[in-house]
């Protein structure tokens, strides 16, 4: 592939060239032309023989240099779609195309083409596309009813928010819904109420360090490489070089103006401290309220957590002051404490915090947490190279699976699509292919081999020996029936 990319720039900057040389070459004949006129404006009223001896010589051999331009013009079009074409080729031998994906896999399939569409519908609404939706549910005949259109916007604009690190929105439709959040064993709520009182955190974590900076000395904002000691020391010998200045008024003009910068200096400083100082008082405050109004609920269920939250307050300071450490040296590594407390300022708590609630509130709504078209079609993709393989291999080139489908009305193998696919916690029995229930569970067999409970009793009757021992469907184990332990999955 990257031969074909070399060669198209080649290509490319080939055409260039000639363009500019031809370009080139129509200047070249324009000021010949140009030439010509002006010898027969300066000649107008001269010698009609040495008109013609001079200019109409040169005049006559123009339209050939003409021809000569339009000719190479034509040779260099030619030459560049020659290269064309080949490019072409060797795009084609690039990306073989192959047989059995050209023919359908099921022939006698048709297309459920209601189906299809709602499915894009739903899709378009899911994925926050309302008027390609809304134009696609018109021109397909769709019939997508109003609340479920209205589910997907409130998800979507809550997702919105939290992709911009805001909890405010969901925070207010889980605790609207806390009850059915709880009924589902969901962790929604607290999770949501963790992360916002993590970012207060963060918050007084930035704001620590600040303030430690601006005492250091090496903020940029303050202007000043001293230390807040040395910047005061400093303060007051300038103020004693006003005291000289103000007796001596013959002083120089420019020390005034740097002792006056220096009062600013020092007036910021004291603004800006005093401002941190005030801003990490009221957060503190804040998050003190916060913890006892919203988090006393969630306990004594999250205590542990809750827990680490407090302590995460007490230990401000240390987590500032390693990040004072580590703006200086980067490679500074946090001590065992500060490592304990450093998950307050972790990045990755809203992606997982959306992915949770985007499960959570499919589930409570009735919906599929997940897209029928995005997901049908990761599943194809996966599933056809294999297909592909198996149809060869069983030389079905020419029927496809039709066939086989009709008779067992299902694939002619097993393909493991991988965890991503796996959705119920469901039992088919091997035997009778019925999904497990409450009163059908799996029943595990001595070898390791399972069937479900109405399998087993039917087999156990049919199979059982003198010694009332009977043997596994599957391999050549015997058991009697206080071998086999029942797995509760329903
Ligand atoms: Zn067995």
């Amino acid at each position: 592939m990257q031969a074909l990319i070399t060669d198209l720039d080649k290509t490319h900057s080939k055409v260039q060239e000639q363009r500019k040389e031809m370009v080139t070459r129509i200047d070249a004949l324009i000021s010949e032309l140009n030439n010509s006129k002006q010898n027969i404006i300066k000649n107008m009223n001269g010698d009609e023989t040495q008109l013609q001896m001079t200019i109409a010589a040169q005049l006559n051999q123009l339209p050939k240099k003409g021809t000569d331009v339009v000719k190479r013009i034509i040779n260099h079009n030619k030459n560049y779609y020659e290269h064309l074409s080949k490019y072409g080729k060797q795009v084609g031998k690039e990306f073989i195309s192959k047989q059995e994906y050209e023919q359908p896999l099921f022939k006698e399939f048709t297309l459920d083409k209601p189906v299809l569409n709602q499915t894009i519908a739903e899709h378009m609404f899911r994925s926050g596309h309302y008027s390609a939706g809304e134009a696609f549910t018109i021109e397909a005949k769709v019939a997508l009813d109003e609340e479920f259109k209205n589910k997907f916007k409130e998800l979507n604009s809550i997702v919105l928010d939290l992709k911009e690190r805001r909890v405010s929105s969901a925070l207010l439709w889980a605790k609207a819904k806390a009850k059915e959040l709880d009924g589902i064993s969901s962790d929604m709520l607290f999770n949501l109420h963790k992360t916002e009182f993590y970012q207060l955190l963060n918050q007084q974590a930035q704001l620590k360090l600040q303030l430690k900076k601006l005492k250091e000395g090496k903020d940029s904002t303050t202007n000043s490489q001293n230390s807040h000691l040395g910047y005061m020391q400093q303060q007051v010998r300038s103020e004693e070089i006003k005291d000289d200045v103000v007796m001596n008024e013959s002083e120089n003009q420019n020390q005034i103006i740097e002792i006056d910068d220096e009062k600013v200096r020092l007036q910021n400083f004291m603004k800006q401290k005093a401002s941190l100082e005030h801003q990490i008082k009221e957060n503190n405050n804040y998050m003190i309220k916060y913890s006892q109004k919203s988090m006393r609920q969630f306990s004594p269920k999250y205590q542990a957590q809750i827990n680490h939250m407090m302590g995460s307050i007490l230990q401000l300071d240390v987590i500032a002051e390693f990040l004072y450490q580590k703006s200086i040296n980067p490679s500074h590594q946090p001590n065992q404490l500060t490592q304990q407390y450093l998950d307050i300022l972790q990045d990755d708590q809203f992606s997982i915090l959306e992915q949770g609630f985007v499960k959570d509130y499919c589930r409570l709504q009735g919906l599929s947490p997940e897209s029928g078209l995005l997901l049908t079609t990761q599943a194809s993709t996966l599933a056809l190279p294999k297909l592909a393989t198996v149809m060869q291999k069983m030389s079905l080139k020419n029927e496809g699976f039709g066939g086989l489908q009709k008779q067992h009305n299902e694939l002619p193998c097993e393909i493991d699509l991988g965890r991503d696919f796996k959705f119920h916690d469901i039992f088919i029995c091997p035997v009778s292919k019925e999904i497990s229930h409450k009163d059908n569970n799996p029943m595990l067999l001595i070898c390791g081999h399972v069937m479900s409970k109405n399998s087993l009793a039917k087999h156990a009757r049919t199979a059982t020996g003198r010694d009332n021992k009977f043997k596994c469907h599957t391999c050549p184990a015997t058991m009697t029936m206080e071998n086999v332990k029942e797995i509760k999955i329903n």
